[in-house]
């Protein structure tokens, strides 16, 4: 192993960056408990650090006291979810990325012209689930993979919306909506997808990581969705690609007799992470070289929402 090159582009994107901030800043201001609607951000380190400090992560709006104060995750949530806020007189700090917070408009403006809105995403997925919220049931269908698109009960000549989750495969988004296009003249004309930025660009770097690396590894949890899309990305170049929650999952015997080791992780992931696991190489290759590039979103900043 000669060297290991680390994504140009990788970790805590700007909507991360922001709901862990605002968490901080939530138990600063208010003190312990904080509750947390769903994991802040699909990341293991950054859920153990925040409960070690009082945090308390919740699914249902049911399980907390009345008046006491939840954070909404970057993910965001469903109409109903703030009205039973609201109904328990909690004090909400809202950390929905504001890039969900336009696609959850741009839902409600489809609903609102009794548009068919096909919603591309994994089911399940919490980003998913709280936009389903903005589309009248119905008008909704949910697609997963192209497969679904000749299950759509839709009369084919009608107009038809669609929106994308933000974490998805590029690729394999275009692949159904091009297979939507196909099957519905009137599908509306939009920007390709919904994929925010932070997945774009890191996507884009996985596939010259993967280009110029023999092994490519993904530091990210097992739920988080553009974590698992990087991995997929590498593997889709034809590159042996691994995803792990930490360095302690990494194996040498991935890398034996290899030159190059690749290494990103997902927008949910801090970087010390990928730190401990270029250490942990280093203990064993201490000769090994490091290189980075120019990270293309340095400087990108959301508003920080009120706490
Ligand atoms: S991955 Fe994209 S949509 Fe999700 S929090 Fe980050 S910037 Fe926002």
């Amino acid at each position: 192993m000669k060297k290991i090159i680390l994504a140009h582009t990788q970790g805590f994107c700007a909507g991360v960056s922001n709901a862990v901030d605002v968490v901080n800043m939530a138990l600063e201001k208010y003190g312990k408990p904080i509750y947390v609607r769903h994991q802040i951000v699909h990341n293991t380190w950054v859920i153990e650090d925040f409960e070690k400090k009082g945090v308390v992560f919740i699914e249902n709006i049911g399980d907390v006291p009345n008046k006491s104060v939840v954070v909404f995750s970057a993910h965001g949530v469903s109409p109903g979810i703030y009205k039973e806020a609201q109904d328990k007189k909690i004090h909400v700090v809202d950390a929905t990325c504001p890039l969900v917070k336009k696609i959850h408009r741009q839902a409600n403006r489809y609903s609102d012209r009794k548009m068919p809105t096909i919603l591309i995403g994994h089911k399940g997925h919490q980003e998913l689930v709280g936009t389903s919220g903005y589309v009248d049931k119905e008008f909704l269908h949910i697609v997963e993979d192209v497969h679904d698109v000749d299950k759509l009960e839709i009369d084919e000549n009608e107009s038809v919306a669609f929106i994308t989750q933000t974490t998805l495969s590029i690729s394999d988004t275009s692949e159904i909506v091009d297979k939507l296009r196909e099957k519905f003249p009137n599908l509306n004309k939009r920007p390709k997808n919904d994929i925010c930025y932070a997945t774009q660009n890191r996507q884009d770097a996985v596939l010259e990581l993967a280009k110029e690396s023999d092994v490519v590894v993904i530091c990210g949890s097992p739920n988080s969705s553009n974590s698992n899309r990087l991995r997929e990305t590498a593997e889709k170049c034809g590159t042996d690609a691994y995803i792990i929650d930490s360095e302690k999952e990494f194996e040498f015997e991935w890398i034996e007799g290899k030159s190059v080791l690749g290494i990103s992780s997902g927008a949910s992931v801090p970087r010390y992470i990928v730190d401990q696991l270029v250490a942990r190489v280093r203990e064993r290759y201490p000769l090994i070289g490091v290189s980075e590039g120019e990270d293309v979103e340095a400087g990108i900043q959301f508003p920080l929402p009120l706490v």
